[in-house]
């Protein structure tokens, strides 16, 4: 099984593993855990935030900035496809009583213009906007990569209106290996932002939720709250610090399956694509000819040994990652053009 289903689906390697297993440890919740406390210092300098905070999973990085940056009552603005709106158990409206407003989009990127609009005049009756979430890059929207110009603006709308920022992360790597601009250049200015190991980076748990004092120090409350405090985490921050050593440069390999899978399907006439080519790691596509519903060529493409993802009815997710070799990529999409060959000569039941 070739798996593109997403870049979860890594396995530690076994340089990964090793790193581990020599990995110095402590107690992580008294701040006494050695890996852990330069895995954050590390993450931190590589956004250009003060401290960073290590975390079980990126849900957790977007409820605490949730948590610290609204109240109950105020309302979070994303985009439609956002991972915080749809993927994570409507963790900000369950938990924090913080309502999601989602806003159109361009493959995930929000005008400054429709920002500016959806922003809530205060007011008796209208919840408060508190809180702008953008993905950096964007994922199920198609892993597109913000124009480093238009982030910067959607920000200043928010500030410029007293809203607080927040950078999802998540694959900010990927944005930066692709475009060549720094990782901090992008995340200058956010009020919080992270990046997830389990993603690109190919570790088994974690991710580093970053920002300055008063913001971190929040952010402890809400992990200690929600049970995400830790003990000898050492062992998991040693894979993601392995993991910014070896798996942040090759990520390039990852685009140029994803570009490499893209063409192939082009050529063949059968798909149509969102955006255009992809940019990163995420090849986001449908059926050129729609009466079949994308879970059922999903289905089709798994039987003939290619695991894909429908993200709904019409759009399907393909994602390179480290578990993924360029010849895999190849044989995948061929395998692709052939199921949505196959496909198009049958009737839908
Ligand atoms: C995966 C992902 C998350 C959630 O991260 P987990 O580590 O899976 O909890 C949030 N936002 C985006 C854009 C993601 O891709």
């Amino acid at each position: 099984m070739i798996d593109l289903y997403s870049d979860t689906q890594t396995r530690p390697t076994p340089g990964m593993r090793a790193a581990m297993a020599a990995a110095p440890v402590g107690d992580e919740q008294s701040d006494d855990d050695p890996s852990t406390n330069r895995l954050c210092e590390r993450v931190a300098a590589l956004v250009g935030h003060k401290r960073g905070l290590f975390l079980p999973s990126g849900t957790m990085c977007n409820l605490i900035a949730v948590l610290v940056h609204a109240n109950p009552g105020d309302e979070l603005i994303c985009e439609d496809e956002a991972h915080i709106c749809g993927t994570e158990g409507a963790g900000a409206a369950a938990v924090g009583g913080v309502a999601v407003r989602t806003v159109a989009s361009r493959h995930g990127v929000i005008e400054p213009e429709v920002l500016r609009t959806a922003i809530r005049p205060a007011s008796r009756t209208a919840p408060r906007s508190a809180l702008l979430c953008v993905e950096q890059t964007t994922n199920f929207a198609g892993g597109a990569i913000w124009p480093l110009s238009t982030l910067d603006a959607v920000r200043d709308v928010a500030h410029g209106a007293g809203l607080r920022s927040h950078l999802d992360g998540a694959r900010l790597l990927n944005a930066s290996v692709a475009s060549g601009i720094d990782a901090a250049r992008y995340a200058k200015g956010w009020d919080s932002v992270w990046l997830d190991l389990t993603k690109g980076l190919g570790c088994p748990v974690g991710a580093v939720l970053c920002g300055e004092d008063d913001f971190i120090e929040a952010a402890w409350r809400c992990k200690v709250r929600l049970g995400g405090a830790l003990r000898q985490s050492g062992v998991l921050a040693a894979a993601g610090l392995y993991a910014l050593d070896n798996h942040v440069e090759r990520l390039a390999e990852d685009h140029q399956n994803a570009r490499l899978i893209w063409a192939r399907l082009r050529d063949s006439g059968l798909f149509a694509f969102d955006p255009e080519a992809p940019h990163t790691n995420i090849l986001r596509f449908r059926l050129a000819e729609t009466s079949h519903p994308a879970s059922e060529f999903a289905r089709r493409c798994r039987l003939a040994g290619v695991r894909i993802r429908a993200i709904d009815q019409r759009w399907l997710r393909v994602t390179t990652h480290l578990d993924v070799s360029q010849q895999s990529a190849a044989l995948a999409a061929d395998i692709l053009v052939q199921a949505a060959a196959a496909l198009s000569q049958s009737l839908p039941e």
